[in-house]
């Protein structure tokens, strides 16, 4: 009776990991009490939260030398956090613009670090990214920063970029955990987790130990990385049902083959409705540079944009919820996260072809 959902985020959530937290609401873990009423300094919860990090861990084989953090405030606030924690004032950091997610980081950064815009494709409205060999990066920046999924304009990096040995930087709210990556490229990982990993509110950082040594300026505790570090991501409360249900969802990626299963998978989804849409006699278009289209967010016009009401009231009457695209690009956006399985891909594609046949 659910319906197949579509949308960029807060998006879809794996159905084992609902119903596995439907059972455990009223009695999580034997407590007789739902894991939103334990204490997050109690035994059982510390247990659990290790548990999730460790299983993290292994899900991404993040390595030793590197701390994860179970953080607030959206991957917006650490637009801002992560210039104040990994430069001095005055330094500077190399910004790399392929849309509008790695364009507010750059915006919300600027109060922090002075921004050097190394390399941006605006011009071209983001439908392309802009070459390696065209960046003007410089050696002495503090950091690299980069958004490895546009979500709104459909971009990805399919290959890490090398940037030397200024740390590289990566939003990955709307990628993360959609296949292996190799995290010893990183100086620093972050995410919202509202898209790959459960609910809003929590963001996940992965950060390479001595980025956390770095000199900064003076910030409350709670803004800084080393502190949350310190004390195990709990310097006030955590979002502890969001890290809860991060938990159910990384077992659930183990559970169904990892990290490697899940990016053959997402390949195959995506391959299908980008074949549907080229293969549509122009009925459907997505105008992205072919190697550059995201495996997770696909946006797509109709020919006709008077066809637009039509196309989503009839998909949402066919069960498929949330394909309007963004206000700033207009026409539809289908996310396809780890949480969206090949049937609903299938049901896409099957009632775009139906719709372009009827109004052809
Ligand atoms: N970065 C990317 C790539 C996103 O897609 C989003 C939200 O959609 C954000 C950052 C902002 O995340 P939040 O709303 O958690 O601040």
């Amino acid at each position: 009776s659910r319906v197949w959902n579509f949308s960029a985020g807060p998006a879809a959530l794996p159905l084992p990991v609902l119903e596995r937290a439907q059972r455990e609401l009223l009695d999580w873990n034997g407590s007789s009490a739902s894991v939103m009423e334990q204490s997050h300094r109690g035994k059982r919860f510390i247990a659990m939260a290790q548990q999730v990090e460790a299983n993290l861990r292994e899900l991404m084989s993040i390595p030793d030398d590197y701390v994860v953090l179970f953080e607030q405030g959206g991957a917006t606030q650490h637009f801002a956090q992560i210039p104040m924690n990994l430069a001095r004032e005055g330094d500077s950091a190399d910004y790399i613009l392929t849309g509008h997610w790695s364009e507010k980081a750059a915006s919300e950064a600027a109060p922090y670090v002075r921004v050097n815009v190394a390399a941006s494709s605006k011009a071209d409205s983001y439908l392309h990214m802009p070459p390696r060999e065209t960046w003007k990066l410089d050696p002495s920046a503090s950091y690299v920063h980069i958004a490895s999924n546009e979500t709104i304009h459909g971009v990805e990096f399919h290959q890490i970029p090398d940037v030397g040995n200024v740390p590289l930087v990566a939003d990955m709210s709307s990628d993360i955990l959609s296949g292996p990556i190799d995290v010893r490229r990183f100086g620093l990982i972050y995410a919202g987790a509202q898209k790959n990993i459960g609910p809003s509110g929590l963001v996940l950082m992965i950060i390479r130990r001595d980025l956390l040594e770095r000199p900064t300026r003076p910030m409350a505790k709670i803004f800084r990385y080393a502190e949350q570090a310190a004390n195990d991501s709990m310097l006030n409360t955590p979002n502890t049902w969001g890290w809860y249900l991060a938990g159910l969802t990384f077992e659930w990626l183990r559970d169904n083959g990892g990290l490697t299963a899940m990016a053959e998978c997402n390949r195959q989804k995506a391959e299908l409705l980008y074949a549907t849409i080229d293969g549509s006699g122009g009925f459907y278009h997505n105008p992205i540079d072919p190697p550059v289209r995201s495996r997770m967010n696909v946006p797509f016009t109709l020919q006709d944009s008077r066809l637009d009401a039509a196309f989503l009231q009839e998909s949402e009457a066919a069960g498929l919820m949330a394909l309007k695209g963004h206000k700033a690009l207009g026409g539809m956006r289908a996310s396809l996260y780890n949480a969206v399985p090949p049937e609903a891909v299938q049901a896409l594609v099957d009632f775009m072809r139906d719709f372009a046949r009827r109004h052809s």
